[in-house]
């Protein structure tokens, strides 16, 4: 008999950590959890109602490049119309940077903490992370010279950030403190932006300046001219 569906039995369309994209997956096997229901009467109408439950995992390949998750499904009817649907690992949504291992170690635990909690979909605790971050770069480069602004002024001083990218960090700054003392809650789009601007200046004072004083240091000085004869 003909299969009218596009998808094969077998196959499943979800995001790939590694590929960084949905792909198919091939459904390796499913184990049935907790599942079962319970006849309960409503206290409205008086009339007995029927509720049951199933956790359901699937254990999914990618078909590209073979990286194999847990899908979780909870379904809870009558009171739920959507099943809960979890991943193990979870969906990666901001991947780290290749030069995390550049970084000093509290920096870069701090900075991992920050992509676990995007990948569970919060925003006010990245924005958080990110303000401390900052802060935490600003302290060990320049010292604790008083408010935000003034070790802004300094690091952008000491040749750390250009002007420019002093006024992105100041917004993101704002954008953290707002988060931690009136409860704003930034869009993805505002998380990321923010994201990208602490990244950049993470990168340029842990391992663009590291880099550019070992460059100096391999490159040979000119060679003197010589006097034509
Ligand atoms: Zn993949």
């Amino acid at each position: 008999m003909a299969n009218d569906s596009q998808e094969t039995p077998e196959l499943r369309k979800v995001h790939c950590n590694e590929c960084r994209r949905e792909t198919e997956h091939r459904l390796l096997m499913t184990v049935q959890g907790d599942s079962g229901e319970n006849v309960e009467l409503d206290e409205l109408d008086g009339h007995e109602c029927t509720i049951w439950w199933e956790t359901t995992f699937d254990l999914l390949q990618c078909c590209g490049c073979r990286e194999t998750l847990l899908r979780r499904t909870f379904i809870f009817s009558p009171h739920d119309d959507r099943p809960d649907v979890r991943y193990f690992p979870p969906r990666v949504s901001r991947h780290s940077p290749k030069w995390r291992d550049a970084l000093p170690c509290d920096v870069r635990l701090l900075l991992d903490e920050v992509y676990r909690a995007l990948d569970a979909d919060n925003y006010r605790l990245p924005m958080m992370g990110a303000r401390a971050l900052v802060d935490m770069v600003m302290v060990e480069k320049i010292g604790d010279v008083g408010r935000f602004d003034q070790k802004l002024n300094e690091l952008e001083r000491a040749g750390f950030v250009s002007s420019k990218n002093r006024e992105v960090l100041a917004a993101a700054l704002d954008a953290g403190s707002a988060a931690a003392h009136r409860g704003y809650a930034a869009t993805p789009a505002e998380v990321n932006i923010v994201m990208d601007i602490v990244e950049n200046m993470l990168q340029a004072v842990y391992v663009l300046h590291d880099a550019a004083q070992k460059l100096k240091k391999l490159t040979p000085p000119r060679p003197a001219r010589t006097a034509r004869r």
